[in-house]
């Protein structure tokens, strides 16, 4: 089941203007829905905390968004404020928004395992 979040939507604003990257998503024009969803969701038996999908032109003119982000209420328990707070910008920063109106998702700069970042850096391949 699936909730819009006006506290979601509170705490991205709250986000967006403590950014200046994510300075395209303050002026209005890019239409963002903020939901909740009670479901468990994983991938590759990883918990999903969270995700940013780029809508449809048909359920854009339907719902007059261009993005959703979700956040699924199980897995999100855990986390305090301040990594809710991380979790909504590491969604916001997946919204790639031209001022006209160009939408895009942003894809990850890296996916890698955690002991190699550790250990050799995030660019280490570079
Ligand atoms: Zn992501």
């Amino acid at each position: 089941m699936y909730e819009i979040s006006d506290d979601l939507k509170a705490l991205a604003r709250e986000v967006i203007v403590s950014h200046s990257n994510l300075a395209p998503l303050a002026n209005g024009e890019c239409r963002i829905a903020y939901m909740w969803c009670d479901a468990e969701k994983k991938r590759n038996g990883k918990a999903v905390y969270a995700d940013t999908e780029k809508v449809n032109d048909k359920v854009k003119t339907v719902a007059g968004v261009d993005f959703v982000i979700t956040f699924y209420r199980p897995n999100c328990a855990g986390l305090n404020d301040e990594k809710k707070r991380i979790l909504m910008y590491h969604e916001l920063r997946h919204v790639g928004f031209e001022p006209g109106g160009s939408c895009r998702i942003i894809p990850h700069d890296v996916e890698d395992f955690e002991d190699i970042i550790t250990d050799h850096g995030m660019n280490w391949v570079i």
